[in-house]
Parts: C-alpha cells; sequence; structure tokens
C-alpha cells in the first residue's frame, strides 16, 4: 500500500519547521546523491518572469545555491519559437549547465512512426551540436518509450546508432502541474500566499524523492545516483534554491547530471514497458516487485495536488 512507503505531508512540514539553525550551516550528506534536470526548455512566458527573465532567474538561483550541472534539456521547437531561444540555450551552458535533447516536437512516442520520432530528435540534435555544454543524451516527453517492444526496442536501437544516452529520471512529479494550478490561480485573479507555495513545492518534490529512493533500495538494495525530474517553469526559478538548502538539509548532496549519469543503472535497460515513472520504478517493475499500481505516487496526481493546495491554503478563496 502506498501508506507503507510515505511521510504524511503533515509531519514533513513539522520537521522542516523545527529543524535545529545549525542543520542549514552543516548538513550532513547521509541519505545520497542527486542531479536537477530541467524540461521543456525554453519555455515562453509565465505569470512570474517572462521566458528570458526566468533564464536568467534560474541561472541565478542555482548559481546563490551553489549547484553546478544541471542538466536543461532542450525542445527543439521552443528554441526555434523564441527570438532569444538559443541565446536562453548559451546563457545556460556558460553558468556551466549541460543542455541536452528533449525531441523537437516533444510528442508521444506510442503516437509516432519511430522512424518519424527519430527524425525529430534528430533536428534537435542539428540545433545543439555546435553550442558550448551540449551532451548526447536524450529525454523522451512525457518519458513515454513506448507501449509495445518493437516501438521501444526501435527507439533503444536508433539513440544507441545516434550515440545518444537515455537521460532518465528516477524522480518522477508533478512539478508541472503545480505550475500549471499556479498559473491558473494567477490568471484567475486569485492571491497567492508565497510562503505556502513554497513550502508546498519543497514538501511535496521531497516526498517524491523518499517515495523512489524507498522503491530503489527496495528494488536494488542501494540508493542510486538520482535524477530529479523538474521543468523549466516559474516555480523552479523562484524556489530552486529554496528547494537545494532543503535537499541538503534532508542529507541529500546535489551532484552535477553527468555525475548522476555514471550510476550503473544508467546501464541497465529495463525488460519492461512501465517506463512512464521513471527508471527505478521501470527497474521495480521488471524484478515485479510490485503491482505498477502501487508504483505510482498519490501526489502524481491533479485532484490530489488541488485538494492539496487548497488545504495548505496556497491560493485565496476564490470569489
Ligand atoms: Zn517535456
Amino acid at each position: 500500500m502506498f501508506l507503507r512507503y510515505l511521510v504524511p505531508l503533515t509531519l514533513l512540514a513539522a520537521s522542516t519547521g523545527s529543524a535545529p539553525a545549525d542543520a542549514q550551516t552543516a548538513p550532513a550528506a547521509t541519505r545520497g546523491t542527486i542531479a536537477l534536470t530541467f524540461d521543456d526548455a525554453p519555455r515562453g512566458d509565465g505569470a512570474f518572469f517572462t521566458g528570458s527573465g526566468r533564464t536568467r532567474a534560474l541561472i541565478e538561483a542555482l548559481d546563490r545555491a551553489d549547484v553546478d550541472g544541471a542538466m536543461i534539456f532542450v525542445a527543439g521547437r521552443n528554441a526555434e519559437a523564441r527570438e532569444d531561444g538559443l541565446d536562453r540555450l548559451q546563457a545556460y551552458a556558460a553558468a556551466g549547465h549541460s543542455l541536452a535533447n528533449h525531441s523537437y516536437s516533444h510528442t508521444w512516442l506510442w503516437q509516432s512512426e519511430p522512424g518519424d520520432y527519430l527524425a525529430d530528435l534528430d533536428r534537435t540534435t542539428r540545433l545543439l551540436e555546435d553550442l558550448p555544454g551540449h551532451t548526447p543524451y536524450f529525454r523522451f516527453p512525457f518519458l513515454d518509450e513506448g507501449r509495445t517492444v518493437e516501438g521501444r526496442d526501435a527507439l533503444r536501437h536508433g539513440l544507441a546508432e545516434r550515440g545518444l544516452r537515455n537521460g532518465y529520471v528516477t524522480v518522477d512529479n508533478y512539478d508541472w502541474y503545480m505550475d500549471a494550478l499556479v498559473q491558473r490561480a494567477i490568471a484567475a485573479g486569485r492571491e497567492v500566499d508565497m510562503d505556502a507555495l513554497r513550502q508546498a513545492y519543497i514538501d511535496i518534490l521531497l516526498e517524491g524523492i523518499d517515495f523512489y529512493d524507498t522503491l530503489a533500495r527496495e528494488t536494488l538494495d542501494r540508493s542510486p545516483a538520482h535524477v530529479l525530474l523538474l521543468h523549466e517553469n516559474d516555480l523552479a526559478a523562484l524556489f530552486i534554491d529554496d528547494l537545494a538548502a532543503a535537499l541538503r538539509e534532508a542529507g541529500w548532496q546535489i551532484v552535477p547530471a553527468q555525475t548522476a549519469y555514471a550510476d550503473p543503472i544508467a546501464d541497465m535497460l529495463p525488460d519492461t514497458l512501465f517506463n512512464g515513472q521513471g527508471r527505478v520504478a521501470a527497474l521495480a517493475h521488471a524484478a515485479g516487485l510490485r503491482p505498477a499500481r502501487e508504483m505510482i505516487p498519490p501526489f502524481e496526481d491533479e485532484a490530489w495536488l488541488e485538494a492539496e493546495f487548497t488545504r495548505r491554503g496556497v491560493f485565496s478563496s476564490a470569489d
């Protein structure tokens, strides 16, 4: 059951709030390592930032938090749709982050022919290959690695032929939906309690990390180098330094994405079609560890997140 693996959010919030002051200055990396990755860059304007302002804010926040080597997964279409798209990507690279491929059109593999899908991602390779910071990783949009063995294996083969490695995640989450909830609330004229929003973002992401780390320890008997899925959205630009501090306080060491991808699980291709929750869940599923439904945590759910934001008073009540 889910509850076995979850710390109640109320307890998590309480423990964060009551941590001794020196926990922030002398954190011990006792839990393991984790890398930060940001998908769909360069995205358009949001309620808090223009697209270019968000890139600047995210770079500054990562710098303040002393995070090096985050991996930025580029949707080529997003880069070409914006006049400053390539400049924004170069700004990430100049700040020490790496640029990787997230397809051109951001489509589902299961809805595509493998040949078309590969031609699409090749467009983004051509866009990135001359940029500094380019690194040969591919992340499947929607983490969709195909719904048939033939489609899955055609892509595994096609990526290998191109020298592209799978930019998998180990920790899935709905950070994109948290951001969408905020964008929608602001568009509707509701006020946002920024402290409540920050705490919700941090608590829910940390709970996701705990969930997948527990699953990893059951599957591998160890904590792998984790790769956290995030998006290049307003919430990341607003709170990534707070998230980094909370991760370190919880005992996580933040490492460059390429360091995390040196973990042996990078070479363990799961013999399953259950890849949409990331590499750890896929390996657990391939090992027959749990039924698939028990590998989807409750907070990867739109209704759950809406109720949780309401419970925490993130938005003023609608009138
Ligand atoms: Zn994406």
